[in-house]
């Protein structure tokens, strides 16, 4: 039974929680604000041109940047910040307690940490880079689709204006 839970809530390459798991923690999160006015902010990250590496390395090396990069990732996280694979190569972070312009200092950390660590492939290390979109809760989010949507924005911005960087 516990086993079975387990599965369904992570994702069994980085053993990350997923989509569902984490929509369901932001909903939880959310009457929490509103009560308490304390803010809290999302992090959406994204591989650059993960395609590419796929393409150029196989889909075996795809799997060790997405282990790397997620591990890297968690390990300069707080325990109590919640990362999620949300897609392919696409995650997202719960950061409690953590105003916008905090979320900035985390976001650059994780960008510049993820652009130095090297990815094992059979040819040599590579090195990838992140882009990543920011949000911060507001009065008028009742559930997770409005700050997930602004989260995803920046990070569409980001992508947009270069890769490798973050917007908030
Ligand atoms: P800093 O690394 O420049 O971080 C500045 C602020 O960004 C922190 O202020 C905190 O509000 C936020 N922050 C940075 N990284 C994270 C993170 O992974 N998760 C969360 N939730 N927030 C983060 P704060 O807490 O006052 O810390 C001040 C300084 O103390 C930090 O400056 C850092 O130099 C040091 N520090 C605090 N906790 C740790 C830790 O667990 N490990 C290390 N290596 N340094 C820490
Ligand atoms: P933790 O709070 O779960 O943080 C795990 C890792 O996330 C830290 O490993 C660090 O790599 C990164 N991290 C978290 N917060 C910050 C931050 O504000 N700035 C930076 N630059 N990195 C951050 P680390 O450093 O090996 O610390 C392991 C554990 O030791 C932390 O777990 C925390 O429980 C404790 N710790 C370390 N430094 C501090 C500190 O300055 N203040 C407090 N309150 N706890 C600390």
């Amino acid at each position: 039974e516990e086993k079975l839970e387990v599965l369904s809530r992570t994702d069994p390459l980085t053993g990350l929680i997923n989509r569902r798991t984490f929509d369901e923690i932001l909903d939880n999160e959310l009457p929490h604000y509103h009560r308490s006015g304390e803010v809290f902010s999302l992090l959406m990250l994204d591989i650059d041109h993960f395609k590419k590496i796929n393409d150029d390395f196989g889909h075996l090396v795809g799997d060790t940047a997405i282990q790397t990069i997620s591990l890297a990732c968690e390990s300069n996280l707080r325990m109590y910040d919640r990362m999620a694979r949300v897609g392919g190569e696409e995650f997202c972070v719960l950061l409690p307690a953590t105003n916008k312009e905090s979320a900035l200092v985390i976001a650059e950390k994780i960008r510049e940490i993820v652009s130095n660590t090297p990815i094992k492939t059979c040819n040599g290390d590579i090195l990838a880079t992140m882009s990543i979109g920011i949000s911060e809760v507001e009065n008028s989010d009742t559930d997770h689709t409005k700050i997930i949507k602004r989260a995803d924005d920046n990070l569409y911005k980001a992508k947009k204006t270069g890769r490798n960087k973050v917007c908030a």
